[in-house]
């Protein structure tokens, strides 16, 4: 490590990405590469002499950025946005520069106690009832993502039911989410050692905007007690991925609790929003809830990763994650007075994430954190208004955040050929393969032009683009243009001018 070169290279890196961001908007924001189009650029094997950091630079410039969808382009509308910040991307490169691992207390102490610190920090501007902070004998930890979350959660439920139903029950062992869960569940229960046939996917419809009901959820459970098996965890979800559907927090905690399942609550997206008051509501029931999570890296301005999962018992999951080598062994640790975080998680080692955190709570502060999710609501309202006032296209589902889901009309579709729809008693058409067919090919031409870059959801059989808004640099002639984009795209490709 030559400090001289550390410096002057670094330098030359921040410049490199702050250019970057200034011509971000200039790139097609879907990569336009072909499959295999790397390995046409760069060499096959390794040099055997070390290169300047000029020459590399060149080559990320070259072939490097070419290849990349630009998740931070103000015109990225696509999935849920991974936002960042300069307070995020700086704590990115204090974590990459000192390099700790702060797996036990003893191995870092601040990174383990800055965790703690943020994580009651971030509970509490949450509102999270105390039951779950450090300071009210919960906790929480910072994974990389919701799969790890559910992994440490779903194991600490397994392993405590299975302590009482003896080991060789596992095979009995259910677990619940909806058919609009997250595939991070499946991927969970399946390592957690669920048998594949005993991962419920709750079918939900229309009549309850696509959340999971309770009486469902009920008979579900009872079906599968009578059947010999054992209920064991729910994955309730606020704000699902499709269409930011909420699932009913605290009608279904109450019958998971009647046969004493733990619930975890999914917030990955829409958890952010909930630090302002307006959107507190959406995780009323959390009280009665095991285990919370919610991701830092979509909305709160924190890069990836950063997954906060908070805990009412973090015993449970040290219980079933804790491993003690002789190598490890400390006086603290020994204490029980501290925390060791490598036995809240599935790996040992870790990163000091909380350091990316704590600048962003810092450098923003809770006023300004609430205006960047009001602000991107605001604009995902306005991109629904433009929708509303264009009679070709609706939008499909209520907003809850700064998700639009929409499509051209059924109506529109039929009208241009004569195919089979589906009416659900609301006199417009709810699902036709016609409309799917056209608003997929809307998608495709609209994601091709490489001026803004937006994902589709199929939802009770229905074809939905959807808008979300979250990227950081995001502003609203971004939102008026793609809606510009849509409409052009419309025109040309079925002839359908504006009525
Ligand atoms: N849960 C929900 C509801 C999501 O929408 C997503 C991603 O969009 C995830 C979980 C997974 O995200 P990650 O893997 O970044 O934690």
């Amino acid at each position: 490590l030559d400090l001289g070169e550390f410096r002057r290279q670094g330098h030359m890196v921040v410049d490199f990405l702050a250019d970057y961001y200034k011509n971000i908007e200039e790139y097609p924001v879907l990569s336009q590469v072909e499959p295999g189009y790397l390995s046409k650029c760069l060499p096959s094997s390794a040099p055997h002499d070390g290169e300047p950091m000029e020459a590399m630079l060149d080559d990320v410039r070259r072939h490097i950025v070419p290849g990349l969808t630009h998740w931070q382009s103000p015109n990225f509308f696509a999935y849920f946005q991974i936002s960042s910040s300069t307070a995020a991307i700086l704590g990115e490169m204090l974590c990459a520069g000192y390099n700790v691992v702060g797996l036990n207390w003893v191995s870092s102490p601040a990174a383990t106690e800055l965790e703690s610190l943020v994580m009651d920090w971030l509970g509490k501007m949450l509102d999270l009832p105390r039951p779950f902070l450090f300071s009210g004998n919960g906790g929480g930890v910072i994974e990389g993502n919701t799969a790890e979350a559910i992994i440490c959660t779903l194991t600490a439920a397994r392993d405590r039911v299975l302590r009482r139903a003896g080991h060789d029950s596992i095979t009995k062992l259910v677990v619940y989410g909806s058919d609009q869960t997250h595939c991070s569940f499946l991927k969970a229960a399946r390592i957690a050692g669920i048998d594949p046939q005993n991962i419920r996917a709750l079918k939900t419809t229309k009549s309850t905007l696509f959340g999971l009901s309770p009486d469902s959820l009920r008979k579900a459970i009872c079906l599968d007690i009578d059947a010999g098996l054992i209920p064991l965890y729910l994955c309730a979800t606020v704000g699902t991925t499709s269409i930011t559907a909420v699932d009913p927090l605290a009608p279904l905690c109450k019958v998971a609790s009647e046969f004493d399942m733990w619930v975890h609550v999914d917030a990955a997206y829409a958890g952010a929003s909930c630090i302002c008051p307006e959107f507190r509501k959406f995780i009323n029931g959390i009280e009665l809830a095991d285990s919370f999570s919610f991701n830092a890296h979509k909305w709160l301005l924190t890069s990836l990763d950063c997954c906060c999962l908070w805990v009412k018992d973090p015993n449970a999951i040290v219980k079933s994650l804790s491993t003690d080598p002789e190598y490890l062994k400390n006086e603290a640790s020994e204490s029980k007075q501290v925390v060791d975080y490598k036995d809240w998680q599935v790996s040992v080692s870790r990163r000091f994430r909380a350091l990316k955190l704590w600048l962003v709570l810092r450098s923003y502060g809770v006023h300004n954190l609430r205006n960047h999710i009001r602000i991107h609501c605001r604009l995902a309202k306005l991109f629904e208004e433009l929708v509303g006032e264009d009679g070709r296209f609706e939008v499909v589902f209520p907003r809850n955040f700064a998700l639009v889901c929409f499509r051209i009309r059924p109506s529109v579709a039929t009208s241009m050929s004569n195919v089979h729809t589906v009416h659900e008693g609301d006199g417009e058409a709810w699902k036709s393969n016609e409309a799917n067919k056209l608003n997929a090919q809307l998608l495709h031409a609209i994601n091709t032009s490489g001026r803004v870059f937006m994902t589709h959801a199929v939802i009770g059989g229905v074809y939905v683009l959807r808008f979300a808004v979250g990227a950081t640099l995001v502003r609203e002639r971004h939102v008026t243009m793609a809606w510009k984009v849509v409409q052009e795209h419309a025109n040309s490709l079925f002839g359908m001018p504006r009525s």
